[in-house]
């Protein structure tokens, strides 16, 4: 499978998805459309890449998300529009309303939807596989690499099993989520937990690559359980940074490590 990150707004990824075999393709995340359908044209004649976009995959309702759809969707005559259920209503064009579990194919690509509430309550991971390939998991604004998603509709115990769900992946999927806030993400990790040498590393990598202008994704979930602050909230480190007690439960540390990086500067 092939993954090409296309950069919008300020921060924000969309993700154009290939079946190499079939040259299906969809969207992860319309942001906007102009990206989005500039991605898509070569040479600038205004002819399209050489695949066919079957589907757009929301990873839930927020407008830097599905922003474009309105546009692309009629544009690009695209049928399928996938996102949670419970989003019916809150994402533009939205034609499948997917429940936890539910699977569907891009050309040769299986997708899995996994509901992970929290960040929003439709919030949902689309985990991609295709033998012999490692595979990969999109996470929208729920798990980004060295942190999560703010909780606008949902409370800690929502995250953390969220999160938990995605830490139980194959520790190979690759990771990529909805925005590019790396750099801050592990400037914060390594505030919490100072002498975890992965954080350190992810930060020399991470800052490189933006030097070159290069997108920090993917990263793996056996990268993220290493670093991420929001998949260690077990970590004797940040509890005491934080003064969590050891007593506290995930849920309970999640939350007080989420208020921590609220406030950070
Ligand atoms: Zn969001
Ligand atoms: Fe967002």
């Amino acid at each position: 499978m092939r993954i090409t990150p296309i950069p919008c707004l300020s921060d924000n990824y969309a993700y154009l998805l290939v079946c190499p075999e079939t040259k299906e393709a969809a969207i992860v995340d319309v942001s906007e459309a102009g990206p989005v359908l500039a991605a898509l044209d070569k040479g600038g004649g205004g002819s399209r890449e050489d695949v066919k976009i079957v589907a757009v995959l929301a990873t839930h309702h927020h407008h830097d998300h599905v922003g474009g759809n309105d546009e692309v969707v009629p544009k690009l005559g695209i049928e399928r529009v996938y996102g949670h259920a419970s989003d019916k209503g809150r994402i533009p064009r939205q034609t499948h309303f997917l429940e936890e579990g539910d699977t569907f194919t891009i050309g040769s690509l299986l997708v899995r939807a996994i509901h992970i509430p929290g960040h929003t309550t439709g919030a949902v991971a689309y985990v991609v596989t295709r033998e012999p390939h490692d595979p990969v998991v999109f996470t929208g604004d729920t798990l980004f690499l060295a942190g999560c998603g703010r909780l606008f509709e949902g409370d800690p115990p929502m995250m953390h099993a969220s999160l938990s769900k995605l830490a139980k992946l194959d520790p190979r999927t690759r990771v990529y989520c909805g925005h590019e806030y790396t750099e801050s993400n592990l400037r914060f990790a390594a505030h919490v937990e100072p002498s975890n040498q992965a954080v350190a590393r992810a930060r020399t990598r991470a800052s490189e690559l933006r030097k070159e202008g290069k997108p920090t994704v993917p990263a793996t979930i056996g990268d993220e359980l290493t670093y991420n602050p929001f998949l260690r909230v077990d970590s004797p480190e940040i509890r005491k940074t934080l003064g969590i007690a050891e007593s506290a439960s995930g849920a309970d540390a999640l939350g007080a490590i989420r208020k921590a990086k609220d406030t950070f500067k």
